[in-house]
């Protein structure tokens, strides 16, 4: 069953709204130098692709933000503008079309200059993301736990809530991360208790496409199926696109994301007669964009794969040279292993359901 969403405010990043009742929403981060307008708009235009619905740029100089006013004419989700240290790249930022804008309020300075971006950002009316890693929490805060503990991180994160709030801003995003899967979900759940501002989920500095993979889908998913988390971020030291399929696929495990074909597929053992795992790796490429909201077995023999595949609506299962086309559970056809790919795309393109 689908758990219960935590109540939270509603912001409005561009045409998407994060929070409240709306769908979990799926970012990514760009890793090109967004001054290089051409090779952002073309890893943007691939994470678009395949189904990022909000993107964020690193804004490290004056040429990063100038950048986002071309960039936002070639691309068609909205752009976060992430700003470090200095005030006035997150006021260029917003002045060039940021959609929303991410700062660490603790690294900005004064409460002058936080007031000049909270004047800028109501002025262009976008939210702002206020976000805490682990790895920056303040010393006072370090001295009051002794280290680094989701307490801490929560803390640190409500003392900028507030500091934004006694300066009369509400557009809020917060978001508390930590690259330790279990400190990360109890900052969350302490996140989600403490204030209901729309939270922005993920587990930082999670590693490479394998291990961050894994730690993200434990952590984003133990923390979304408590109801808690309004949009999300899968942090790979990769292709951010991989983040993107990552994002999507915790979703349709939680329920939290319908429609799309699911592939499932058999482990493979010693009966297995084909080479069922570049098959399985060409069905999932096949069916990544198709618009059919099925389920799709590729299972390795003839033996068990039409029993196995029952809940499937269609698959294909394997045998010597030949493999069989399987629609619920009863085989409908026997065709060639390297006819296999082909007569499923066939099947899929004609399907009616
Ligand atoms: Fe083995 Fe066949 Fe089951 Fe695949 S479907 S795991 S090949 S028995």
């Amino acid at each position: 069953m689908e758990p219960l969403r935590n109540k939270t405010r509603v912001i409005r990043v561009g045409d998407v709204y994060i929070g409240g009742d709306n769908p979990i929403v799926v970012q990514s981060m760009t890793n090109t130098k967004t001054e290089d307008i051409q090779s952002t708009v073309a890893q943007i235009r691939r994470l678009e692709e395949a189904g990022c619905e909000v993107v964020r740029c690193a804004i490290p100089n004056v040429e990063s933000a100038k950048a986002i006013r071309e960039i936002k004419k070639q691309i068609r989700i909205p752009l976060v503008g992430d700003i470090h240290f200095d005030y006035r790249l997150a006021i260029a930022a917003i002045e060039n079309g940021a959609d929303k804008i991410r700062i660490n309020p603790g690294n900005i300075g004064s409460n002058e200059k936080i007031k000049a971006v909270i004047e800028k950002a109501k002025e262009y009316d976008i939210p702002i993301r206020v976000g805490v890693n682990s790895g920056s929490l303040e010393k006072h805060i370090l001295e009051k736990y002794g280290k680094v503990t989701a307490e801490g991180i929560v803390e640190s994160a409500m003392e900028k809530v507030r500091l934004m709030e006694e300066l009369d801003f509400t557009n809020l995003a917060v978001s508390v991360k930590s690259s330790e899967v279990l400190m990360c979900i109890e900052a969350h759940e302490r996140i989600a208790k403490a204030c209901d501002y729309p939270l922005h989920v993920g587990i930082t500095e999670a590693g490479t496409v394998y291990s961050g993979n894994i730690k993200s889908s434990v952590g984003i998913g133990i923390i979304l199926n408590q109801g808690i988390g309004n949009t999300i971020r899968v942090s790979l030291t990769g292709d951010p696109v991989e983040e993107i399929k990552t994002g999507i696929m915790i979703l349709k495990a939680l329920g939290l994301r319908k429609g799309g074909i699911e592939v499932i597929s058999c482990p493979t053992c010693g009966r297995t007669e084909i080479d069922l795992i570049k098959l399985a790796n060409e069905v999932e490429t096949l069916v990544a964009n198709l618009p059919l909201d099925i389920k799709v077995a590729v299972m390795g023999c003839v033996v068990n794969g039409p029993g196995e595949g029952r809940e499937a609506d269609i698959g294909i299962a394997g045998g010597k040279g030949e493999g069989v086309i399987i629609k619920k559970g009863k085989v409908i056809r026997k065709v060639k292993e390297e006819e296999l790919l082909e007569a499923l795309r066939c099947e899929l393109l004609n399907w009616e359901s």
